[in-house]
């Protein structure tokens, strides 16, 4: 397994592998892995000649009171890891590879999508995480690149980038590996104590819940949410339950095939999200 730290090494390696013909699957992550990324890397093992996973914690899709300088960094476990899972290369840059100088163009989301969900309380998210994707696609040139329905927005964002600006790269939705009390795997979990992880368990329980209440034939939207919310542990404070259209993102004001569920809270600051498609 290659680990490379520039993205001169990285180029020269997969420009060798493209000429013999490999096709190039990228698992795009910010380390501290998890069997969350351990599925998304699975896959694209399963799917792609090369496997490329980017271990990155991207500053500029931190706001200035969010958690970059405490975010978990776990390089040496994650490379374990990536060399068990059969990762051909890690590209595991410095902030100062990846934004030389100050005058850096960026990509800017469409205030449709910047404006709803997580958008709405983590002003500048999108626009970083759509660079950093891009800049990552440029470098590594992927055929396939992994992304996990954890964090659905985002997923939805990053397609319509490269539909619109016409970037090779088909996006692969994984699905969102869970604890077995529901909580959905995330690096920040580790913020969490193991009474804060029982309660945390509830905000799946919402959301099974709401897929209940749907498949009996329930689909006004305010009465599902109301009585699903009853399950959530009352020391989590809701950010937002919303429904909106897994195809263009917009606003669903009924349960129906095609929308998601978003949920964001926080429980002693730490900030969780998830979401169920029905
Ligand atoms: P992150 O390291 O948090 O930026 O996540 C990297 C990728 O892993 C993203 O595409 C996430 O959606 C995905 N991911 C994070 N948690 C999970 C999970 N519990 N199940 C599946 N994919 C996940």
């Amino acid at each position: 397994m290659h680990v490379c730290k520039t993205v001169k090494e990285t180029g020269e390696i997969i420009r060798e592998w493209k000429q013999q013909g490999f096709n190039v699957g990228l698992v795009p992550t910010m380390g501290a892995l998890h069997a969350g990324h351990k599925s998304l890397i699975d896959k694209a093992r399963t799917s792609c000649d090369k496997v490329v996973v980017s271990i990155f914690v991207n500053p500029t899709q931190f706001g200035p009171d969010e958690d970059f300088d405490k975010y978990p960094r776990t390089f040496d476990r994650d490379k374990k890891l990536c060399e068990q899972a059969g990762v051909d290369l890690i590209f595991h840059p410095d902030v100062s590879d990846m934004y030389e100088g100050k005058h850096n163009f960026t990509v800017q989301v469409p205030r449709f999508y910047n404006d709803k969900l997580c958008g709405k309380t983590r002003q500048g998210h999108f626009n970083g995480v759509a660079t950093v994707v891009l800049k990552l696609f440029n470098i590594t040139t992927p055929d396939y690149a992994f992304f996990g329905q954890k964090d659905l927005q985002q997923l939805i964002i990053l397609k319509q980038m490269c539909q619109n600006l016409n970037i090779p790269a088909e996006i692969v939705l994984c699905p969102i590996i869970r604890e077995e009390s529901g909580l959905a795997l995330s690096s920040r979990n580790s913020y969490l104590t193991a009474k804060e992880k029982e309660k945390a368990a509830s905000i799946n329980a919402v959301l099974g819940k709401i897929q209940e209440l749907y498949t009996q034939g329930v689909t006004d939207k305010d009465k599902v949410f109301k009585q699903a919310l009853e399950l959530l542990d009352n020391s989590i404070r809701i950010e937002y339950l919303e429904a909106h259209s897994l195809n263009n993102l917009d606003y669903s004001d009924k349960l129906q095939h095609n929308t998601f569920i978003a949920i964001a809270v926080k429980l002693n600051n730490v900030r969780l999200i998830d979401n169920v498609i029905l």
